[in-house]
């Protein structure tokens, strides 16, 4: 994928690095030249430059990048000229950082696609690692829809995904099945744990110790599966 990167702060260089190691065709944008120095030899378009200067943009040909991310933080008349000019560019997917509720609220009613706050998301995710200890993970994925994988409960095991009626109890989907599943030698000695992922699994699926389950729930159901057990 074709990706730019404005601005090189914490969060812009650690996403451009993430994604040149993920192989991505990274453009990286900022207009302090040491931190665009540090991509040199890295990518093949890091380039120092103001970039609510319209020519810049244009000369990137933005609109044909898979994802233009903005990462400009404290000047929030920057971010939104940049991100205003990528529209008018016609960039299809944006992603800009907000520094704040109050930027976030600016980015979301000019039609940035996706606003994040690095931050806040972070510290909610730490949060959730504190308040529900029995859930792996989280994802929201709207306002009221959550991904969550929680550790199979043990009443839950050896129970059929239909028994557990969690649709009609809770509004719970099972979307996924996280399983180790042990690999054996020839002698019958176990030698490997190998992870499987059963999605969408069989609704006659039984659950074993050890599972993690990854659920489509309500988030105003999550602090009941937190407390399943
Ligand atoms: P982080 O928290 O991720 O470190 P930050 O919020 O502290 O980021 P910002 O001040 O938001 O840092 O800026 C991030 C980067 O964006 C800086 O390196 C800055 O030079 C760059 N930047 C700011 N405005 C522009 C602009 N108009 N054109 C290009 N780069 C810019």
């Amino acid at each position: 994928m074709q990706v730019t990167v404005i601005g090189l702060g914490r969060f812009g260089s650690s996403l451009a690095e993430t994604l040149i190691e993920r192989g991505h065709e990274v453009v990286v944008i900022d207009k302090d030249e040491r931190l665009v120095q540090k991509f040199v030899g890295k990518t093949d378009t890091a380039i120092v430059a103001d970039a609510t200067d319209d020519t810049v943009l244009r000369s990137l040909g933005v609109q044909d990048m898979d994802a233009v991310v903005v990462a400009i933080g404290d000047d929030v008349e920057a971010s939104v000229l940049v991100c205003i000019s990528l529209m008018d560019l016609g960039a299809k997917n944006i992603i800009a950082k907000a520094e704040d509720e109050k930027h976030a609220r600016i980015l979301n009613r000019i039609g940035v696609q996706r606003v994040v706050q690095p931050e806040r998301d972070s510290a909610l995710h730490v949060a959730d690692l504190i308040s529900y200890p029995t859930l792996a993970d989280r994802f929201n994925i709207s306002e009221e829809h959550a991904i969550v994988e929680v550790r199979a409960p043990k009443s839950f095991v050896g129970k059929r995904i239909r028994e557990l009626d969690l649709r009609r109890r809770y509004n719970v989907l099972v979307i996924g099945i996280r399983r180790k599943e042990a690999v054996f030698d020839q002698k019958g000695e176990i030698v490997d744990l190998k992870e499987r992922f059963f999605a969408p699994p069989d609704p006659d699926e039984e659950i074993t110790d050890g599972d993690v389950l990854v659920l489509l729930a309500p988030v105003d159901v999550i602090d009941d599966i937190a407390r399943w057990e």
